[in-house]
C-alpha cells in the first residue's frame, strides 16, 4: 500500500438497518488534503462516524485499513491512539470536565505518557493563541455555553494538541463568520505545519479551502462517491451545484 495512510474499501454501511453508504472507496496518502463535498444526507458524517468507530454505524460489507493496518472491528479509542481525529459536526458539552483536562487525558491516552501539568499548560497557552481563544476557556466545562464558533475553535485546538496522523473535520466551519472561519484556517494551517498530517475536510463553502493546498476533491451523492478530481471540482460545484452529479444516479 506504500505511502497510503487510509484506504477505505467497498465501504457499506447501516444505521439503524437502513443501508446509508452503498460501497464506498477511498485512498487517502500521508500529508495529503481530501476534500468531501456533497448534498445534506447523503452520508458524508455517516462516512466520518464509521472512520472513527462509533458503534452505531454498523459496517456490514467492506473494510478500512489505516496505517497498513486492517482497523474495520477496532474500538474508537484504539483508532483515537493510531492517530485517527475526528472534530464533530455538533461538538458534544461535558459539564464537570475542563476544556484543559479533557484535552490533556486525550493526549496521554494517545501518547500513553504522562505529561508534565506545566509543560501541557505551555503549549495549550501556545495553541490557543493561534487560535485568537482567551486563555480563560482552557479552565471552562468543555462546550458548556460556548457559542458555535468557540466550539469550533475547542476543535481545532485538540486538532493542535493532538496532531492526529489523519484529521477528519467534519462541517467545522460551518456557521462561522470571515473571521472565525480565517483562525479555523489558520489553526488547521499550523497543525499541518507541526506534524505535517492527512486531512479529509467535510464542508460546504470553499473559504476555508483558500489557504490550502488540497489535493484531492471528491463527490458524495446518496452514500456513493461519484466523482473525484482535483481542487478544480470545488469550483465547479459551487458554480453548478450538485445536479448533474445526482441525475447520473437516477
Ligand atoms: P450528511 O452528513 O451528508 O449530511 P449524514 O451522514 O448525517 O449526512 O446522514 C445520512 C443519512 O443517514 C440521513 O438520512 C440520516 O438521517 C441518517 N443517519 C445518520 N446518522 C444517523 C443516526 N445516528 N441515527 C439515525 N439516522 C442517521
Ligand atoms: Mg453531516
Amino acid at each position: 500500500m506504500g505511502k497510503n495512510l487510509l484506504t477505505v474499501k467497498d465501504l457499506t454501511v447501516n444505521v439503524e438497518e437502513k443501508e446509508i453508504l452503498h460501497g464506498v472507496n477511498l485512498t487517502i496518502g500521508k500529508g495529503e488534503t481530501h476534500v468531501l463535498l456533497g448534498p445534506n444526507g447523503t452520508g458524508k458524517s455517516t462516512l466520518g462516524n464509521t472512520l472513527l468507530g462509533n458503534p452505531k454505524y454498523n459496517v456490514t460489507r467492506g473494510e478500512i485499513w489505516f496505517h497498513g493496518k486492517n482497523i474495520t472491528e477496532e474500538p474508537v479509542n484504539e483508532r483515537a491512539k493510531m492517530g485517527l481525529f475526528l472534530s464533530f459536526q455538533n461538538p458534544l458539552e461535558v459539564p464537570g470536565v475542563t476544556l484543559s483536562s479533557f484535552i490533556r487525558s486525550a493526549v496521554e491516552l494517545k501518547t500513553g505518557k504522562r505529561m508534565r501539568l506545566f509543560e501541557f499548560r505551555k503549549e495549550l497557552e501556545k495553541a490557543m493563541e493561534v487560535l485568537q481563544m482567551d486563555p480563560s476557556y482552557a479552565d471552562r466545562d468543555l462546550n458548556v455555553g460556548f457559542s458555535g464558533g468557540e466550539k469550533k475553535k475547542a476543535e481545532i485546538l485538540q486538532l493542535l494538541m493532538l496532531e492526529p496522523s489523519l484529521a477528519i473535520l467534519d462541517e467545522t466551519d460551518s456557521g462561522l463568520d470571515v473571521d472565525a472561519v480565517r483562525t479555523v484556517s489558520a489553526g488547521i494551517e499550523a497543525y499541518r505545519r507541526k506534524c505535517g498530517g492527512s486531512l479529509l475536510i467535510i464542508t460546504h463553502s470553499t473559504k476555508i479551502l483558500e489557504s490550502l493546498m488540497v489535493d484531492q476533491t471528491h463527490i458524495m451523492v446518496e452514500g456513493e462517491i461519484v466523482k473525484t478530481g482535483d481542487a478544480s471540482l470545488v469550483e465547479e460545484i459551487n458554480r453548478d451545484g450538485f445536479g448533474k452529479y445526482e441525475k447520473s444516479l437516477a
